[in-house]
């Protein structure tokens, strides 16, 4: 009989409330043969808790090559292997890619053994648009990068969601009013499921006030999540959208449609649907 590959498990943890942990992560973490973790000591508290005595060993994405073949080395063997980061889901903003990547081209099986994820949880209660949004990650550190990534993606229409350290997040508001605009609708959602949770949205401008106002809000883990701009129709450029904007501020809407078409050459339809849209993202 041809030998079997062992299973890579891809397993959440959680991000503060260790009550988050699902039972079937308990199972897999107590049953697989080792366990690689991004941090061994860190996860050791979360492991004692659940009685999980499978040893441990460490992985990070810049682990020499030596000890991604040798995790891969025990699953081409047929054993079990799981891996956790210190908080959440492994790969969102945490290691795995690199051993994940090479498992799947070596035709091992990995499993996600779903749970916490930061982003996922702060979403699911901004009270944003929900329906498409996009994952940034770690925005760059140096505010002149951190602002030109920014203003790049001022006109994304689609929720944009951050990871920012306490310490930045003042910053990195202030580079948000540069970039989008005082008045564009940001959350703050910190310390999730922990005993100082706090989901809060305001205009930017008066969010990083707030911020700025109570040392509190600039400790402990921190989601952004930024509302999309108004989404411009296809062939709206900047100066129709300008354009539009001040008739919208004067006019009702059929009518600022149909001046607008004869200021800017476009179909009256065009820009009714656009001031339409426009108007119900903004409801
Ligand atoms: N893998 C994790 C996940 O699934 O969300 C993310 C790991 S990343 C290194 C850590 C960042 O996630 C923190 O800096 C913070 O932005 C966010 N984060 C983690 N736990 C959080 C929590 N309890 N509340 C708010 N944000 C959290």
């Amino acid at each position: 009989m041809q030998h079997q590959p062992g299973i890579l498990y891809v397993v959440a943890t959680p991000i503060g409330n260790l009550a988050d942990m699902v039972p079937r992560a308990v199972t897999v973490l107590q049953t697989v043969s080792v366990i690689a973790c991004e941090d061994t000591r860190h996860s050791a508290r979360l492991l004692q808790h659940f009685a999980i005595e499978t040893p441990c060993v460490a992985y990070h994405d810049h682990s020499d090559e030596k000890k991604v073949d040798a995790l891969l080395a025990r699953l081409q063997a047929g054993e079990a292997v799981a891996l956790i980061s210190d908080a959440g889901t492994p790969l969102v903003s945490d290691p795995g890619f690199r051993l994940v990547r090479r498992a799947r081209e070596q035709g091992v099986k990995v499993v996600p053994v779903p749970g916490a994820c930061a982003f996922v949880a702060a979403l699911s209660a901004a009270g944003l648009p929900s329906d498409r949004f996009i994952f940034e990650g770690f925005l760059p550190a140096k505010s002149g990068a951190r602002l030109k990534q920014l203003q790049a993606l001022a006109g994304e229409s689609r929720t944009l969601i951050f990871y920012e350290a306490p310490h930045r997040v003042l910053e990195c508001l202030q580079d948000m009013i540069t970039a989008f605009g005082a008045e564009r609708e940001v959350v703050l959602a910190r310390e999730l499921s922990k005993a100082f949770e706090t989901i809060h949205g305001a205009a930017v401008g008066e969010l990083a006030h707030w911020v700025a106002s109570d040392s509190n809000q600039q400790r402990g883990e921190l989601v952004l999540l930024v509302r999309g701009a108004p989404p411009q129709a296809e062939g709206l450029d900047d100066d129709a959208v300008r354009t539009m904007e001040v008739l919208l501020a004067e006019l009702p809407l059929k009518q600022a449609a149909a001046l607008g078409a004869k200021l800017t050459g476009l179909r009256k339809n065009e820009l009714y649907q656009w001031a339409l849209a426009r108007q119900s993202d903004d409801a």
